[in-house]
């Protein structure tokens, strides 16, 4: 699979959350900054900064690159713990926020265990999220149902982007929290009828 047709990791996150947010970034390259993602990416920024080392036989490397082919899936990886007396690797994901009840983040680093699977070749059993704003660490079973449930999320990010289309707004209370909440306008576009029949219009134009 060419480099291009690889789904960043970042972007199953996204759909996982609102396959709207997904087309809008990815397809539609649109991208507003808020308190929320500027913080993320100092966070990020600040992680990518750290050195590899090992500490109590467990080595740390950071802004580690992976890749699965077979999925057509990239990204860049915030840590990876390996237990250097079993070589058993684990991904950690730093998240600006609290915990969710939903699987947005679970899935993006299910994802990042299979990546991690395909290139070294042996089973990630786990991960773990590291919340900033709770200061807490949850750790992730890589289950079957949780794997099930990436591969179908990487399967929709890509059917997504190959249609081209972004999906109609529907406004719903983690519309609150979305960077996107001005440009997409969930209220105003989930109503009103003149919006409607403009976005009606140029699918039209976009069939001829
Ligand atoms: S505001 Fe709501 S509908 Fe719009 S992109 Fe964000 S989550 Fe999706």
């Amino acid at each position: 699979m060419q480099d291009e047709k690889l789904i960043p990791l970042s972007a199953l996150q996204h759909f996982a959350f609102c396959p709207r947010q997904c087309a809008l970034i990815h397809n539609e390259q649109a991208w507003a900054e808020n308190w929320l993602t500027a913080q993320g990416q100092v966070l990020h920024q600040r992680v990518d900064r750290g050195e590899p080392e090992t500490r109590k036989g467990i080595r740390y490397e950071r802004g580690v690159l992976v890749s699965a082919e077979s999925l057509g899936i990239t990204g860049k990886l915030d840590l990876v713990e390996i237990e250097l007396s079993t070589g058993s690797m684990k991904p950690v994901e730093y998240k600006r926020g609290r915990p969710k009840r939903d699987n947005w983040d679970r899935i993006q680093l299910c994802a990042q265990g299979l990546c991690l699977e395909e290139m070294r070749g042996r089973p990630v059993r786990s991960g773990a999220l590291w919340y900033w704003q709770t200061r807490h660490r949850d750790e992730v079973e890589f289950t079957s149902e949780l794997r099930e449930e990436t591969v179908a999320a990487i399967r929709g990010v890509r059917d997504l982007l190959v249609s081209g289309q972004t999906p109609k707004a529907v406004y719903e209370k983690k519309c609150d929290a979305c960077s996107l909440y001005d440009l997409c306008n969930p209220k105003l576009l989930g109503r009103d009828g003149s919006a409607r029949y403009v976005d009606d219009l140029f699918k039209e134009v976009d069939e001829q």
